[in-house]
């Protein structure tokens, strides 16, 4: 699985992979995650606003 969130991938994202996050508005930083808003829709947030079954890591 490619890695997404380091390295010269982020420079082929849109802004470099940064921009205004929808959900806490911090500027220029990391969008690096996937989250579902409101109306259903797919948009990037930053680490802080990530999903929590994101950081839930295989246990067995
Ligand atoms: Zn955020």
């Amino acid at each position: 699985m490619a890695t997404t969130t380091r390295g010269k991938v982020l420079r082929e994202l849109e802004g470099r992979g940064r921009g205004t996050c929808p959900l806490c508005k911090r500027k220029r930083i990391k969008l690096l995650y996937d989250n579902t808003d409101k109306n259903g829709q797919t948009i990037k947030v930053c680490k802080c606003c990530r999903p929590k079954k994101i950081l839930k890591k295989k246990t067995n």
